[in-house]
């Protein structure tokens, strides 16, 4: 037999997505509530488009405060039963969407990419990593509600956790699908119904979940699925009176808005923010592995990563010769076509966001640092939002591009002299998401992880994700965690009861 070529595998991702697209543009995306697939209720919708040619992909509800009453309504009236629902039951459908998922996994891979930019080596894993995330808290259904149980002299006192209600999940544009399923299947799992909100520019796998997870047989309104504009749908979740709590991924400053749009309704949040994370490489590090793990880190899913690694924070000793081979390595990335499996940069998601990117090319060259590799927006297949992969030096700790989240393939470079200054530098970003550190001196690794304001940090690693570990970050990168168990206690409320012996005294009044 012949060997499948990367040409091969393109041309069979463009066939594999086109008769998808040509659906998608005849349906148009409507909102799931209560297991209807709807138009929003003031007929209003909006176009999405692919970033690698501008082409609409397809019509979108555009909800309003109306879609989601309708949405949240439907989520109500759908929390009790499946609250109550066995959990053996509640785990046999939420294994049946990880099936669905799977089945799938081609289909929603080559969306992912033509919706988003996203680059097929990367996104051909992504709904498997959605099915297992629903596998994953399928499993723990049955213990969700564990407690604890912590007897005194006189009193047996018991805790256990209940689901507390129907929740908002509200997504950002990154990796949709994967990060949608993340915040979703534990809710489910806690025995939460769910409004979902997906991020404006990135409709289409939202849609397919909805649809898969009817498919699978969950009972409607388990899931609703409200699509339109952060500002008009996002913010009518956030201040709905029967969304208990609000799970959110996205931007600082959009979280801070739904801190202030959830109090009135005293809404529980959960945040997943920015990031300006720090990877330190030591003169001790093995040094192959490091530069490795630090392009992967930045220029790996176009470098739209909340986890990415856009400071690199190197010691003098070794600076000069680890950023020729820096520079070397990020000369050749491949800027392409996001089906195509060579690609390692797709378009950006936007060109408002290529915009955004941009524009720190002239904000670092102002502050004084160099452009040692890129710094233009890049002429690609298509002629969409493509970017140069690019490599800034010369900087320091102090300079807007050393210190904003840029959410692109651009990574900072700043030299440090010792251990106390690669800290320093590190810790003085608003942010604390992760750290990565390279050092074959094991004390400091622990050291430095111990110093580090953040909520993951990886030593000698890059981000390799295991679900019953905590993520999740510190200041203005997060609030809560998500994983294992930390995810139940976000989406469940505990309950203390507390059954006497019956030999306590108890006080006596009005006697
Ligand atoms: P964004 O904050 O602009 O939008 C995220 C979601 O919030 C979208 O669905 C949007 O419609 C909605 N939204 C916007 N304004 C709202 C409002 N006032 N009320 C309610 N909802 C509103 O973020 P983005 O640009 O889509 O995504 C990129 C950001 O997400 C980056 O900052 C990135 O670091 C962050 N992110 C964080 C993590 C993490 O785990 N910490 C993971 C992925 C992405």
């Amino acid at each position: 037999m012949d060997k499948v070529t990367p040409k091969d595998v393109f041309s069979a991702n463009c066939e594999r997505a086109a008769p998808l697209l040509k659906q998608l543009r005849t349906d148009g995306i409507g909102h799931m509530i209560g297991g209807k697939i709807e138009p929003s209720v003031s007929g209003d919708s909006f176009e999405t488009r692919s970033p690698i040619d501008g082409a609409v992909l397809a019509t979108v509800a555009r909800g309003g405060a109306d879609d989601i009453d309708r949405a949240a309504k439907a989520a109500a009236s759908a929390f009790k039963a499946w609250r109550d629902m066995p959990a053996a039951m509640r785990k046999k459908l939420l294994h049946r969407v990880a099936d669905a998922i799977e089945d799938r996994a081609d289909d929603i891979a080559v969306l992912e990419c033509v919706d988003t930019g996203q680059a097929h080596r990367f996104m051909a894993k992504a709904a498997i990593r959605a099915a297992e995330n629903f596998r994953f808290f399928a499993d723990r259904c049955a213990e969700a509600r564990d407690g604890l149980n912590t007897p005194s002299e006189e009193h047996w006192n018991i805790s256990t956790r209940v689901p507390i209600g129907p929740v908002g999940v509200i997504t950002p544009w990154n990796t949709p699908f994967m990060l949608s399923t993340w915040k979703i299947a534990p809710a489910l799992a806690a025995g939460c119904t769910v409004v979902h909100k997906p991020a404006e520019w990135s409709p289409v796998t939202a849609d397919l979940l909805a649809k898969l997870v009817k498919q699978a047989g969950l009972p409607d309104g388990v899931l609703n699925t409200v699509h339109g504009i952060g500002e008009e749908a996002g913010k009518a979740l956030t201040e709905h009176p029967a969304i208990k709590a609000i799970g959110f991924v996205g931007e600082s400053s959009t979280g801070s808005a739904i801190m202030a749009q959830g109090a009135p309704t005293l809404k529980r949040v959960h945040f997943e923010l920015g990031g300006k994370n720090p990877v330190i490489v030591f003169d001790d590090a093995d040094l192959d592995r490091a530069l490795d793990a630090v392009v992967f880190m930045i220029y790996s899913l176009n470098g739209e990563r909340c986890t990415s690694s856009s400071r690199l924070l190197i010691q003098q000793g070794i600076a000069d010769k680890f950023i020729e081979k820096l520079t070397a390595r990020v000369k050749t990335l491949n800027v392409g076509h996001p089906l195509d499996p060579a690609t390692e940069i797709g378009p950006l998601i936007h060109e408002r966001h290529l915009a955004k990117v941009c524009s720190y090319f002239d904000v670092a060259r102002k502050d004084g640092a160099v452009i040692a590799v890129g710094g233009k927006a890049h002429d690609g297949p298509g002629g969409g939002h493509y970017v140069q992969p690019t490599l800034v030096t010369g900087a320091q700790a102090n300079m807007r591009v050393a210190q904003e989240e840029v959410f692109g393939p651009i990574l900072t470079v700043i030299p440090f002299r010792d251990e106390a200054e690669a800290i320093e530098i590190a810790n003085g970003v608003q942010y604390g998401l992760t750290g990565y550190v390279w050092t074959g001196d094991m004390g400091r690794a622990l050291r430095v992880a111990d110093a580090l304001e953040a909520g993951m940090i990886w030593l000698n690693s890059e981000n390799v994700r295991h679900l019953p570990t905590p993520f999740g970050g510190m200041k203005s990168s997060g609030i809560g965690r998500d994983g294992g168990d930390y995810s139940f206690d976000f989406y469940m409320e505990t309950k203390h009861v507390s059954l006497a012996r019956g030999t306590h005294k108890i006080q006596k009044l009005g006697i």
